[in-house]
């Protein structure tokens, strides 16, 4: 491609309102255009990119057979009635009407459509497993679109769906595409790891993201540096701790006036803060529960919900705290708390022997409770969000706490869907039944931000090879007015072309300063510079995006050297 005719729409302002540094760049690079909330065209540099991630996708789910599709993004209602995502998908799907009032969506994702075809089309145990995939354009309408495509409202995702006779295809299936998932992020150059997850609206029991790793990343990640265990921190184990082996001592209550913090309370009462346990007033699907975890620690919502078998679990506001135990909020505690509430303890907070705690009237505290003796040890569960530093769950190593960008999320369906629109087959002995189900997802455009978010500097983007837009950039020095550099510049264009490379030559006639910058802030991984006087040492200058300085190359060599840098 020349630079002539290929509009570099750069800029040198960062946009105010792109808060993370891939967005940052991609706009300043001229890969993407905003054209409303969450909505970006892609110019021709950047669908060069997400092209060629969508080819390493391509390639990787044919190598483990699956079959490529294309199902219509618009989805009538009743498929999703059937399914009873109509109404649980919320204001994220986006309705819409045709000609004769009749509903629709814009399909988030496809599970109903898949699942549809598939029911009108196998009918024997015999046809399974299968796995097909599409790359296709989905909608959400997200409440925070932000940071340009990586939470757009209208994205390119990959989503496979494989199906199955029993469970024990599916768990084969689902590894398949976890090594495919690996495959897919290795070769695209990127840091990522494989990460235990919720399975959230779309149901199922396996789950795992793949995130790349990056501190901008929404997500928070425990792994572990010894083995392979990673979750995120909304359900990484908590590993239970050992209890202290003390003698009980005697309880006594003190007066605590106007503390409201597990801080003040401890510094006040002179003891540890891990020896208080704290208790935290939640709305469990709108009814009251009080959770008792360390005081050192933090209540995990997302852990919580799954403890007391809910959709969701908030944080009282302190009016609903007040109407359900009838203590004011920092005083309440376990012993004496009124009868009839739903409780659980952490089971850190479970081992803690002589604990201070509320004492169910204002402005009064209890040290040295111990559970069994002063109250009753409620239902145990892992209530804790893990921190920085403590024990693996699995191996004697310690969790780090990292940030990632989910780019895929492969799940294990089971037979959720299935039997919700009866997609059945004929087993061995003649009986319709069920089929197991999996889904499988690549956010292809996310992955292009977040690579940039891992593969940047001040000048702009460094793209890892196998995503660069462009292979080499040769850059013309004054070509308008010397003859022989615009000659060299088109033969070497030319020869590259021939090797197989894909160049960009920057043939504008515009000041060195400013081809560098572009050259740059586009982030191809190759550069050579033709100038009079390399040329009349029968040379060019070459440099890498990530080297410190120019290497000089003599001209005849150029293009076998390039072939083999350019791998
Ligand atoms: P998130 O938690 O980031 O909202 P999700 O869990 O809802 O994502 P999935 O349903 O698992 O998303 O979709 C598969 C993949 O599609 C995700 O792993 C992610 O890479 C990508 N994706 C999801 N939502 C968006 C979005 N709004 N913009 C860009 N990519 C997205
Ligand atoms: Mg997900």
């Amino acid at each position: 491609m020349r630079a002539s005719r290929f509009p570099l729409f750069t800029s040198k302002e960062t946009p105010a309102d792109a808060e993370i540094v891939s967005h940052q760049l991609m706009l300043r690079a001229g890969l993407i255009n905003r054209l409303g909330a969450g909505l970006y065209t892609w110019q021709p540099l950047g669908l060069r990119v997400l092209r060629r991630v969508e080819r390493v996708v391509r390639e990787e789910m044919n190598a483990i057979g699956g079959m490529e599709l294309l199902m219509p993004a618009v989805q009538p209602a009743e498929l999703w009635q059937e399914s009873g995502r109509w109404d649980l998908y919320g204001p994220l799907l986006l309705r819409i009407k045709d000609r004769h009032e009749r509903d629709f969506c814009f399909g988030p994702t496809h599970e109903e459509v898949i699942t549809d075809f598939l029911r009108r089309e196998l009918r024997s145990y015999r046809q399974l497993p299968l796995t097909y995939y599409q790359i296709q354009t989905k909608f959400r309408d997200e409440t925070r679109p932000r940071f340009g495509v990586m939470r757009a409202r209208e994205f390119l995702m990959k989503d496979a769906y494989s199906f199955h006779m029993d469970a024990a295809s599916l768990g084969e299936t689902y590894q398949d595409m976890r090594g495919a998932y690996t495959r897919i992020f290795e070769r695209l150059g990127l840091e990522f790891r494989a990460v235990k997850a919720d399975s959230g609206s779309i149901g199922g029991s396996v789950s795992e993201e793949f995130h790349v790793l990056a501190d901008s990343g929404e997500d928070e990640i425990a792994a572990c540096d010894c083995c392979d265990y990673a979750a995120n921190t909304e359900l990484a184990e908590s590993r239970p701790a050992a209890p202290a082996d003390e003698p009980p001592a005697t309880a006594a209550e003190h007066e605590t006036p106007g503390i409201s913090t597990v801080a003040e309370q401890a510094r006040l009462l002179g003891i540890e803060s891990q020896r208080v346990v704290k208790s935290v007033v939640v709305m469990a699907d709108d009814q009251p529960a009080v959770l008792f975890v360390a005081g050192d620690d933090e209540l995990n919502l997302v852990k919580a919900a799954r403890a007391l078998g809910v959709e969701e679990v908030r944080l009282a506001e302190p009016e609903e705290a007040l109407e359900a135990t009838g203590v004011p909020r920092g005083f309440i505690g376990p012993a004496g708390l009124r009868d009839g509430l739903r409780t659980l303890v952490d089971q850190r907070a479970a081992g803690i022997r002589n604990f201070s705690s509320g004492a169910n009237r204002a402005d009064w505290h209890w040290v040295n409770l111990n559970w069994d003796r002063d109250a009753a040890l409620p239902e145990t569960a892992d209530l804790r969000t893990v921190r920085a530093g403590e024990r693996c769950p699995r191996c004697d190593g310690r969790l780090g706490i990292t940030r990632g960008i989910e780019v895929g999320h492969i799940f294990q369906l089971g037979t959720k869907y299935s039997e919700a629109m009866e997609a059945t087959v004929l087993d061995e002995s003649g009986r319709n039944v069920p089929m197991h189900m999996g889904c499988y997802g690549i956010g292809v455009s996310r992955v292009v931000a977040a690579a940039i978010e891992q593969n940047h500097d001040d000048s702009g983007i460094i793209w890892p090879e196998p995503m660069a837009p462009f292979q080499v950039t040769i850059v013309s020095i004054n070509a308008h007015k010397s003859e022989r550099v615009a000659t060299e510049s088109q033969r070497l264009y030319d020869e590259l072309q021939a090797a197989g490379l894909e160049p960009l030559w920057d043939d504008r006639q515009a000041r060195p300063g400013v081809k560098f910058a572009d050259v740059e802030l586009i982030g191809v991984p190759h550069r050579i510079v033709v100038s009079d006087r390399g040329l009349d040492a029968g040379t060019v200058e070459y440099r890498h995006r990530r080297a410190e300085d120019n290497e000089t190359l003599p001209l005849a060599e150029v293009v076998d050297e390039l072939r083999q840098r350019c791998g």
